[in-house]
């Protein structure tokens, strides 16, 4: 059996979760051991720590992130931690004193086979939705230990996009934006009837193609070579989850290579706004 369980990042929550990744053992109070009681040697616990929403995404859904059912593809943005534990020892109850407000005797032993990492992209575009709805369902219940079958990193979300033939995007790949997320991106950027739409609407409109952070223009400095070059940045990594067609122009910025380099050096990327702050202190 597969099991998540959500914890908040309240000070209280974070003392106990600390405490508990460490010794190994978790659990919960007496109005909460309905579920617990059914945890067994070899059960998997899916522990899911903080989940915070994107500021790029605007202002939160109400009540965030103790949403409803029908809300479950807002339950997204990013985690602090995921953790996975292997139970050592299902079900029992005990006294003695683990955390400072211990309050939980009805627990579990466990030893963590796999670590997340830390910041990580958390919904349904990322993983599969009975997981993501059972942390949704703990989220909402106080930290209820909640069924949820299996845990799945959606990593094979890929669009049919050739590979261009050139390293141009080979930003390594790894923490915070992992694989996924960045072929999501790359994949996104190099999507050629998007690009080329976005490209045309902002010659059409400047008559150039200007990088938006330091308005370096390829066929200025290269001429005839450079013209109708530019790259192409998909400004907000959560829109990913759309479909290819619902891509809005003003998802994407025109930017030239060394720009796009740099912003995505730095995890989590930085936003153009960000980038073009250190480019102008710099400059002056
Ligand atoms: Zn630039
Ligand atoms: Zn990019």
């Amino acid at each position: 059996m597969f099991w998540a369980v959500y914890i908040s990042d309240k000070p209280h929550s974070k003392v106990n979760f600390k405490i508990g990744m460490n010794q190994g053992v978790w659990g919960v109070k007496e109005k909460k051991k309905g579920t617990v009681q059914s945890i067994k040697n070899g059960d998997l616990v899916a522990f899911v720590y903080s989940i915070s929403w994107l500021k790029a995404e605007g202002a939160p859904p109400p009540g965030f992130s103790r949403i409803g059912k029908e809300q479950i593809h807002n339950f997204r943005g990013l985690v602090q931690k995921i953790i996975i534990g292997h139970v050592t020892k299902g079900f029992y109850s005990s006294s003695t004193e683990v955390w400072p407000d211990d309050d939980y005797p009805y627990r579990f032993d466990f030893e963590i086979i796999q670590d997340y990492g830390e910041n990580i992209f958390f919904g349904t575009e990322f993983f599969n939705e009975a997981f993501v709805e059972a942390v949704r369902y703990s989220a909402c219940t106080q930290g209820a230990i909640t069924g949820a079958n299996s845990i799945e990193l959606l990593a094979d979300i890929t669009y049919n996009v050739d590979e261009p033939a050139n390293e141009e995007l080979s930003f390594e790949a790894s923490g915070y934006e992992g694989k996924p997320i960045m072929k999501l991106h790359q994949a996104r950027e190099r999507d050629p009837k998007i690009v080329k739409q976005k490209k045309d609407q902002v010659f059409a409109k400047t008559g150039k193609l200007e990088c938006e952070i330091c308005l370096m223009d390829f066929e200025k400095i290269y001429g005839k070579l450079g013209r109708g070059f530019a790259e192409c940045h998909h400004k907000n990594p959560l829109s990913l989850r759309e479909k290819s067609e619902e891509t809005t122009l003003c998802d994407l910025a025109i930017v030239c290579s060394n720009c796009h380099r740099m912003l995505h050096r730095k995890r989590p990327w930085l936003t153009l706004d960000e980038l073009k702050n250190i480019y102008e202190k710099q400059k002056s």
